[in-house]
């Protein structure tokens, strides 16, 4: 990894508000062009969701991995991510309500790095593209959605700097 750069790994076991009250901390000083986060969700079984402008999708059970970012507010956006209740905004609001969250894995990268970063999970074993679109209204990206039938390891960790209980 360049210089300057960093990586920060959280394990989650429980998907609660609670499980990141020490995420502020955690994450003070990553201040980077951007921080580019990836979740790791589960999804114990076969869902259909209404997902905002998507309208009814199916999600198989299985894992999957959500690659996001933002430019301030993180340690903020995280924990809303991790919330069960909250209002639907984004199309990853839909399945963090009913699937485990993980893992979080955020990194700080330069302003295209969300897309990279995505086009890295989608290179795992088994990475699949179950509903077109979901989370990539703004970019050329299929989606920023990758599901994988058995749990995936995300690269990353063993940056300096990363943080595993
Ligand atoms: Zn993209």
């Amino acid at each position: 990894m360049p210089s300057g750069r960093r990586s920060t790994v959280l394990f989650i076991r429980r998907s609660s508000a609670r499980a990141l009250s020490g995420l502020p901390d955690l994450l003070n000083g990553m201040t980077y062009a951007a921080e580019i986060y990836h979740l790791l969700l589960y999804l114990d079984r076969a869902r259909r969701l209404c997902v905002g402008s998507l309208g009814p999708c199916d999600f198989p059970a299985g894992y999957y991995v959500y690659t996001g970012s933002a430019k301030r507010g993180l340690a903020k956006r995280l924990a809303r991510h991790a919330r069960k209740r909250k209002t639907l905004h984004w199309h990853i609001d839909y399945l963090t309500r009913v699937a485990q969250l993980e893992q979080i894995r955020v990194k700080s990268a330069g302003s295209d790095a969300e897309c990279r970063s995505h086009r890295a999970i989608m290179k795992l074993p088994g990475a699949r593209v179950i509903v077109p679109g979901f989370g990539s209204s703004d970019c050329r990206c299929p989606a920023h959605l990758a599901r994988f039938e058995r749990r995936p390891a995300i690269p990353g960790a063993g940056y300096p700097g990363a943080v595993e209980p």
